[in-house]
């Protein structure tokens, strides 16, 4: 079959999904964006008197997420005019649109049971033969379509960006049991010479392979730090800038990530180990819950172990 990724979906306009759909248009590639449809209008739209039923507040997430898109700083890796190749929608209204593009990428919140949901929609508008990855950072590709025919089992697998996916080289290829190996080897040879990426093919375990050794690294970390006392400054210096890795120190990746979604990831591991020791190490400490609590989920809300100012 001779595939070509002209057009794209992207399915969750949240940390991953905007910067997805701009590392796509630095390439050329016009995508949609299609989000929730926010559940609760803002002040603003409230004294504007914008009702539920405008476009406008219907796309407002995915918006957004372009509005933030056009304010980054251009960089060697991204120019900022492109941005106007990405659509923003919501799935509520424009899921058929997904019709008209040649691979659909869900990028939406890290929870099996959404993700199961959205599925089981879009199945209903997929056109076969339509490439659909996840960028799930963990959850078992298979587990998500169980449900759903082979004919999508066979060009559904995970396609794992890593933040941010403008710069970060890796990129974790995940096939399912019913995938095609027509359809891994194409998202392979794409990832690699169009997305410039150093693609990993990884088995669908749990957390994959990057996330597996990721989220041990940190939680070590997390737990010496806390047990010993040293403070965040601390060991982001001696595990970032100083190593000669200016964008992986461990307290900053957190915030970039999100504590959320970080939580969702550990818990993915914790939740399938069958080994105590196993659990305890991947079992998520409780400052971290404490601080979603607080709303302290990182540079997405301002405010993490860092506080923008
Ligand atoms: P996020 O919290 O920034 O965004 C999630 C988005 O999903 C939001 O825009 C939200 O409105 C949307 N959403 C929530 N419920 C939904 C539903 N029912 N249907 C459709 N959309 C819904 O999360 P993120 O960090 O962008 O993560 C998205 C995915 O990418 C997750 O699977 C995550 O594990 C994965 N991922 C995240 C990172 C990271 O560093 N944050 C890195 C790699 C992979």
């Amino acid at each position: 079959m001779d595939r070509q990724i002209r057009r794209a979906a992207v399915i969750g306009s949240g940390v991953m999904g905007a910067s997805i759909a701009a590392h796509l248009a630095n390439i050329g590639i016009p995508s949609l964006l299609l989000d929730i449809v926010p559940a609760q209008l803002t002040d603003e739209e409230i004294a504007n008197q914008l009702s539920l039923e405008s476009k406008q507040v219907r796309n407002r997430f995915a918006s957004q997420a372009i509005n933030k898109l056009k304010k980054t700083n251009p960089s060697p890796l991204f120019d900022r005019d492109l941005v106007a190749l990405i659509s923003p929608g919501n799935i509520e209204d424009d899921l058929d649109k997904v019709k008209e593009v040649d691979w659909i990428i869900e990028v939406i919140v890290e929870n099996l049971e959404i993700k199961q949901q959205f599925y089981k929609k879009l199945e209903s508008v997929w056109v076969n033969g339509t490439i659909v990855s996840t960028n799930t950072s963990g959850i078992s590709v298979n587990e998500m379509v169980k449900d759903l025919p082979d004919s999508f089992k066979n060009h559904f697998l995970g396609t794992h960006f890593f933040n941010p996916p403008r710069y970060m080289k890796l990129l974790e290829v995940i096939p399912g049991e019913k995938t095609l190996p027509e359809v891994s080897s194409f998202m392979k040879d794409f990832c690699e010479k169009k997305l410039g990426k150093g693609v990993v093919v990884a088995k669908d375990t749990p957390n994959f392979i990057a996330n597996r050794i990721g989220t041990f690294g940190l939680l070590v970390t997390l737990n010496e730090m806390l047990e010993k006392g040293f403070s965040v400054e601390e060991v982001d210096a001696v595990t970032g800038p100083l190593l000669g890795r200016p964008k992986s120190a461990t307290f900053r990746t957190l915030d970039l990530v999100g504590i959320d979604t970080f939580i969702h990831v550990a818990t993915n591991v914790s939740e399938k180990v069958n080994n105590r020791s196993e659990q305890q190490i991947f079992e998520v400490p409780k400052l971290l819950k404490q601080m979603v609590v607080n709303g302290w989920i990182g540079e997405k809300a301002g405010k993490g172990f860092y506080q923008k100012v």
